[in-house]
């Protein structure tokens, strides 16, 4: 087990290493947001959830991972020297499954490339206006459709292109494939949460109510537009008061 000592001196590593304006990549840090601490504390902030997709994790498991929103060697391409700095800052840190980890890699574009920040004016961060959407910020109700359908994906997710936020939108469900492109059983799995909702509507309108189905419940051969995917939001500020160890 890692001690909250030994990702001090990682941070101090890291800094160090910008401060002294070496030129190249800048040395990989100690993983230590992948110690079970780490994750319990992202578990508390953001619930036992991929911040991306939203599957249900289980807290040791192979299959989940702690991502870097803003990757560790995200721009390197533009001789950015990557955003190590944030390596342990908890707002940076989502806990995710390894789909979604692996289909986002170092993929972090801007709107505007040229507002990207280096460490030398890392307090102008809150410029940056990311392409994909952050965890962490509010979803816009009026974003994404959630469209119900009988046959293979089951749902559907439609961006509202009239949305300020459509293009960052597209873009998130692009990369995430979160429409569900190479997640076999993940889509098995939102089928079956599928099945039993509509199982257990059918079952209370069969005991108490013998007319009609109430206006909130989609008809599910058809689409209905008034459904919005759920969105777990969790405030990012809400931080942890010790290091990822
Ligand atoms: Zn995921």
């Amino acid at each position: 087990m890692e001690t909250n000592g030994a990702v001090v001196n990682a941070k101090e590593n890291i800094i160090s290493w910008y401060k002294d304006g070496r030129g190249g990549k800048p040395p990989t840090p100690p993983d230590h947001w992948n110690g079970n601490n780490a994750r319990g504390a992202l578990i508390a902030r953001q619930g036992l959830f991929c911040a991306y997709c939203q599957v249900g994790l289980k807290l040791i498991c192979p299959t989940t991972t702690v991502d870097h929103f803003r990757p560790q060697r995200a721009g390197e391409e533009d001789d950015h020297q990557g955003y190590l700095w944030l390596a342990f800052d908890w707002s940076n840190l989502y806990l995710v499954c390894d789909t979604c980890n692996k289909a986002k890699g170092t993929y972090f574009p801007l709107l505007d490339p040229a507002q990207r920040v280096a460490f030398s004016n890392r307090d102008d961060i809150d410029q940056e206006e990311p392409l994909l959407l952050d965890p962490s910020e509010p979803f816009p109700p009026d974003l994404v459709t959630l469209k119900l359908c009988d046959s293979f994906p089951f749902l559907l997710l439609e961006v509202n292109p009239n949305h300020p936020g459509a293009a960052r939108a597209t873009a998130t469900i692009s990369k995430l494939r979160l429409h569900g492109m190479g997640r076999t059983e993940w889509l098995k799995h939102r089928k079956k949460a599928v099945d039993k909702l509509f199982e257990s509507l059918e079952k209370k309108r069969e005991q108490g109510n013998s007319g009609p189905l109430p206006p909130s419940q989609p008809n599910r051969t058809k689409p209905d537009p008034q459904r919005r995917p759920r969105s777990r939001h969790f405030s990012r500020h809400a931080e942890p008061t010790n290091d990822p160890s």
